[in-house]
C-alpha cells in the first residue's frame, strides 16, 4: 500500500467496540478509542483557551505551594497541561499510553515552539518506562475512568506512588459520577473542562459499571468513549489505600462546595 493510502486508511479507522458496546468495560480498551480521528478532534473538545481561563492557575499555584519543579504528565493527552506548565516553567515529561494522542501533543507543542519530552506508555507498567523520581504527577481531564479493574487501579496508583519522591504529590481529577449515577443536578455542563461549542459531549448509557458517552463533531462525525463511573470516595479511599497521607479533594477548582453542584472533583493526594 502506498504511503498516501495508508495515511488516509488511519485516518479512516473507526473505533471499534464490537457487537455489543456496553459489553465493553476493560482497562486496556482506550487505545482503540483514542484512534486517530478522535485524537485529531481532542483539541476541538476541550477547546484551549476556554479551558485555560476556567482552570486558571489552579494547578500552577498547588504545584508551586508544593515547591514542585519536575512534573509527570501521565495522561498527557494533546498535551494542554504539559504546554501550560512547561510554558510556566516546570520541568515536564508528558506520557501518555495512545500513540495518537502522544503525537498530537507533541505537534501541539511543536506549533507553540516548545519541544514535549514524550514517553508512550500504559500507566500499568509505568515505572518500567519512567527514570527518575518526580515531585508530582498530574492525572487530569478525567483519565483514570479508563481503568474497570479494580486491581488494576491499585496497580496504577501503587506505580504513580512508586515514581514519586518522598514528599511527592498527585493530582488526579474525575468527573463527578455521584451526580450522573445517583440523578442528581443537570448533568455535565461542561463549564469547565470540555468547552468547546460545536461540540456536543452526553452519557449514552450509565450504570454502576459503565458511563458510555457520545461524542458528536461539528463535521458530525461520532465518537464514543466508554468509561468507569468513579465515585468521589471511593477514590479517596484507593488512594488512601496506596499510601498517600493526605488527600484535599476540590470542586470545581473550590475547597468548599456542594457533593453534587461540581462537574468536575479534583484530588490533591500527598505522600508525605
Ligand atoms: N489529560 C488530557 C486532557 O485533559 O485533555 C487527556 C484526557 S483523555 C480523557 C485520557 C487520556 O488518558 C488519553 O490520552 C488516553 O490515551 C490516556 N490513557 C487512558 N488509559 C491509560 C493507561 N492505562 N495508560 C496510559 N494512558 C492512558
Amino acid at each position: 500500500m502506498g504511503n498516501e493510502q495508508n495515511v488516509a486508511t488511519m485516518a479512516n479507522q473507526e473505533q471499534e467496540f464490537g457487537e455489543e458496546p456496553l459489553e465493553v468495560r476493560e482497562s486496556g480498551h482506550y487505545q482503540d478509542e483514542y484512534i486517530k480521528g478522535f485524537a485529531e478532534r481532542w483539541d476541538d473538545l476541550i477547546d484551549w483557551d476556554g479551558r485555560a481561563a476556567s482552570e486558571g492557575d489552579f494547578f500552577i499555584d498547588v504545584l508551586r505551594q508544593h515547591g514542585a519543579k519536575h512534573v509527570l504528565d501521565v495522561a498527557a493527552g494533546t498535551g494542554f497541561h504539559s504546554v501550560r506548565l512547561q510554558d510556566a516553567g516546570f520541568d515536564v515529561v508528558s506520557v501518555d499510553g495512545s500513540p495518537n494522542m502522544l503525537a498530537k501533543a507533541f505537534a501541539n507543542g511543536r506549533k507553540r515552539g516548545m519541544i514535549l519530552r514524550t514517553v508512550h506508555s500504559d500507566w500499568r507498567w509505568l515505572s518500567r518506562d519512567i527514570v527518575g523520581r518526580y515531585d508530582a504527577i498530574i492525572c487530569l481531564g478525567n483519565s483514570f475512568t479508563h481503568l474497570f479493574d479494580e486491581n488494576q487501579r491499585h496497580r496504577v496508583l501503587a506505580e504513580f506512588y512508586s515514581v514519586l519522591a518522598h514528599d511527592g504529590i498527585l493530582i488526579l481529577d474525575q468527573r463527578n459520577y455521584d451526580a450522573l449515577l445517583d440523578n442528581q443536578g443537570d448533568g455535565p455542563s461542561h463549564q469547565y473542562y470540555y468547552c468547546g461549542d460545536d461540540v456536543k459531549a452526553e452519557p449514552e448509557h450509565v450504570d454502576e459499571g459503565l458511563a458510555r458517552f457520545r461524542y458528536t463533531f461539528a463535521d458530525g462525525s461520532v465518537f464514543h468513549l466508554n468509561m468507569f463511573p468513579l465515585r468521589r470516595d471511593y477514590v479517596r479511599g484507593l488512594m488512601r489505600e496506596a499510601g498517600f497521607q493526605q488527600i484535599d479533594t476540590y470542586g470545581d477548582f473550590q475547597e468548599s462546595y456542594k457533593h453534587y453542584d461540581p462537574d468536575f472533583f479534583i484530588h490533591v493526594a500527598q505522600k508525605a
